[in-house]
């Protein structure tokens, strides 16, 4: 089971996940030629997508669905909330045949992998992470939340793999250029996590096993990858966990493909 991000920020999300024949797309935010350009890069045709999960229908998640749905023609997983907002905003119907709603908290088999989605506090109807498992673990991906909800850490707790949220520093979010109310939103407790929020939930993973934390969907504007990175760094090392033995620790590319990272063993850092 292998994970790779295609695009990880506030501007365009896209991730893949694989085992053996299985090929799982999580969020389609970014252009259909970028994700299909992603996926050829790893020898994955979008035809061969065996299904498409949508944690919510924020452009920066859903930007590329129609394009490429109609190439991949591949099942569409997303709460039914988000399925209803997303035809009402573009009413394709070759699409929305290929939409299966599912309700949040509801587990589904896709090939080799149990896919499981969970509510996640944020300003989208039917918004959800994503818990998958094979064989050799189960990731969790964890973004676009405002706060870390009981359970959110229930899902979180013992995954291999983790992908999570810091969005942003939150003094650079008060004294940045933002107008007050998006200022609000984005601090708010259906906006994002902001670093110290993402090494708070990292901290509880890695405590409770898991071994690769990748940090995801940063603010272009109210953060930098090393500014997240270091944040989550400090607050791991502050509970005495070895960075180079014990644990992988990354920050996922915000316009291009990150390393495919390997379930069942920690993968280099970055
Ligand atoms: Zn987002
Ligand atoms: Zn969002």
């Amino acid at each position: 089971m292998t994970f790779t991000t295609l695009a990880s920020s506030s501007l365009g999300n896209a991730a893949l996940v694989s085992c053996g024949d299985t090929h799982i797309l999580l969020d389609a935010g970014i252009s259909a030629k970028r994700i299909s350009n992603g996926l050829q890069a790893l020898g994955i045709a979008p035809a061969q997508l065996s299904a498409v999960l949508i944690t919510h229908t924020h452009s920066d998640h859903v930007t590329g669905l129609r394009v490429l749905a109609k190439k991949a023609g591949a099942p569409i997983y997303a709460t039914p909330p988000a399925c209803r907002e997303w035809y009402g905003k573009n009413r394709c119907d070759q699409v929305q045949e290929l939409f299966q709603p599912q309700e949040a908290g509801t587990g589904v088999q896709i090939g080799s992998l149990w896919v499981e989605s969970f509510p996640t506090p944020h300003d989208a109807p039917g918004s959800v992470g994503y818990s998958i498992a094979g064989e050799k673990g189960r990731m969790v991906l964890c973004t676009d939340l405002g706060h870390v909800t009981r359970e959110v850490l229930q899902v979180v707790e013992g995954c291999d793999l983790l992908v999570c949220e810091t969005n942003h520093d939150e003094d650079w979010v008060r004294s940045g250029p933002y107008p007050y109310y998006l200022k609000q939103r984005i601090l708010g407790d259906y906006g994002h996590l902001s670093n110290e929020a993402g090494a708070e939930l990292a901290a509880f993973a890695v405590e409770s096993g898991t071994k690769t934390v990748v940090l995801a969907h940063l603010s272009q504007t109210n953060n930098t990858p090393v500014r997240a990175y270091e944040t989550v760094c400090l607050r791991l090392l502050a509970m005495d966990c070895d960075l180079e033995q014990d644990i992988s620790l990354s920050v996922a590319p915000a316009e291009e493909p990150g390393p495919t990272l390997s379930l069942g063993k920690a993968a280099a850092a970055c």
